[in-house]
Order: C-alpha cells, then structure tokens, then sequence
C-alpha cells in the first residue's frame, strides 16, 4: 500500500495544561488531505540528522479542518521523549511531514444503545474530532457518555468542549486528586470504574476506548466479562515504542 507524505508546517502552539500542547498543522503540497473523524496521523521529522516517526490522533473535526487548513493534535509531553523534547522548543516554521490518516476509530451512522466513549489523558482528541457527529446522533436521541481519566485537575484538556454539548454525560475522572467530589462532573478512580454506573447493555451499547494500554485492557477484560463482545468495543491503544 502506497502512504501518502504531506508536507506540513508547524503553524499553531497552544499549551492545553500543564503538561500537554496542542499543535496546528498547515499541510503545504497539492495534494488533498481527508480524513474521518477518530483518526490518527503520523508526524514523520528530522533530529541530529536521523528521521523519526510518531503517531498522534486528530483533534479538530474534518469540517473544521476544510475550512481552517489547520490539523490539530493534542501532544502530552514523557521526559527526554523525541517527539516532545522536539515540540517543547521548536516553534511555529517547523518543517516537517504528515503521513495518514490511519485508524478505524470511527462512529457508525447508526448505534443501537447508548455510545461510551472512555479516553484517557491525549486520548480524548478523536472524540474531539467526532463532536459534531456527537451531536447528529445525540440529536437522533442516542445516549452518549464521555469518559475523560486524568490523573490531576490541572491535566485535563478539552473540558469546555464536551462541557458546552447539549445532553451530552460527560465525567471527569480523577486517579490522583483530592477533594474530587466538591467539583461539577468529578470522580474518583479511572475512568474504567464508572462502567457500573451506566446501566450498561451487552447486546446494543457501543464502547470506544483511547490512551493509556492498562487502562484498555483492563476495560476490555470487565467489559467482556459484562458480555460484550469484541465487536461492540473499539479501541485505540497509544503505545509508546516500535512504531
Ligand atoms: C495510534 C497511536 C496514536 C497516538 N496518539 C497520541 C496522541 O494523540 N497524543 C499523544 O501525546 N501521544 C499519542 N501517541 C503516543 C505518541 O505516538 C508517542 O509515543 C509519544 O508522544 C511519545 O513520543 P516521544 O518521541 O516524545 O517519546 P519517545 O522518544 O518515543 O520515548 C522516550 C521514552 O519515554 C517512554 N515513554 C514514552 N511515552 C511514555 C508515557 N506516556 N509514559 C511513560 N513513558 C513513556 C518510552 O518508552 C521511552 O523510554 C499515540 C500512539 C499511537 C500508537
């Protein structure tokens, strides 16, 4: 299978929290970039002369990257990373290419019971990116939760986003914070324990989970033990090495 390159430019940085950046892409060759919403792509640059490739999920929805020219990506920065020590310094100018999209972490046009989307950390961007798909199957009158783990207050990124979406659940669950339940949509725990609380239903529920591979793991092994079977649960693992 042929991938295609993209030229691209490093053309926005925004740091989202204390620990996470996000970064806009202007794709700069002829060729037409498109994409579905849950994808991911891969930044492909250069360091002291030897070329490295690192995926990243989309952030912004498809129709807000036709009209802003701008890929998004959500970047949570691991100590001496090359991809993150690159992105700490370098500034809007950066060449680089884009590879993609990859992925199947796409909606359906049609969920028969409720959606869970769980993410953790970076791993909330592609439910970003499915936003204003969101909302036609919210407005269909499906029942959508948005399960968003961190493990401090002051990580959380992309709050305000599902915040503002009407009938929309979304939770905000804590691993490492005190005084978690004296604030508007916390929890205590990985995003995983919430699961009981949902009146989960085995033969129609759709659940998507994203980030960190322990916590996927472990929801796959509760969720099938729940009577889930593999279809009804997509994943995206973010694994750190060998790709
Ligand atoms: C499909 C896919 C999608 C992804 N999407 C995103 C995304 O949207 N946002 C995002 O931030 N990342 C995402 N990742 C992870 C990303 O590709 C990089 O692995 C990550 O940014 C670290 O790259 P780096 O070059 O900074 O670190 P590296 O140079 O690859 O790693 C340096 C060292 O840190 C360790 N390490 C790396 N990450 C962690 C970590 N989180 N915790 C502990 N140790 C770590 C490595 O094992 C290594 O020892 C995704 C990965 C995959 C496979």
């Amino acid at each position: 299978m042929i991938i295609s390159q993209y030229p691209a430019r490093l053309s926005s940085k925004i740091m989202l929290s204390t620990n996470t950046v996000q970064l806009g892409f202007t794709l700069e060759g002829e060729e037409k970039f498109e994409f579905t919403a849950g994808q991911f792509i891969q930044l492909i640059f250069e360091k002291d002369g030897e070329t490295f490739k690192r995926s990243y999920s989309i952030a912004n929805a498809p129709a807000d990257f036709a009209q802003t020219g701008e890929l998004e990506i959500a970047l949570s920065f691991v100590d001496n990373g090359v991809a993150s020590e690159l992105f700490k310094s370098e500034d809007v100018g950066f060449k680089l290419k884009i590879a993609g999209p990859f992925g199947a972490l796409t909606l359906p046009k049609d969920i028969p019971g409720q959606l869970i989307l769980a993410g953790t950390g970076t791993g909330l961007a592609p439910y970003r990116s499915m936003i204003p798909e969101l909302k036609k199957l919210v407005g269909d009158g499906t029942r959508v939760t948005v399960l968003m783990g961190f493990r401090q207050r002051d990580e959380g990124i992309y709050i305000d986003d599902f915040k503002q979406l009407a009938n929309v659940d979304y939770r905000i669950c804590l691993t490492q914070e005190e005084s978690v339940k004296d604030h508007e949509n916390e929890f205590e725990g990985r995003v995983q324990m919430q699961f009981d609380d949902l009146n989960l239903n085995s033969d129609s529920d759709i659940i998507y989970l994203c980030g960190n591979p322990g916590m996927i793991d472990d929801s796959v092994s509760l969720l099938r033990n729940e009577g889930f079977s593999p279809r009804q649960i997509k994943r995206e693992k973010y694994n750190f090495s060998g790709h």
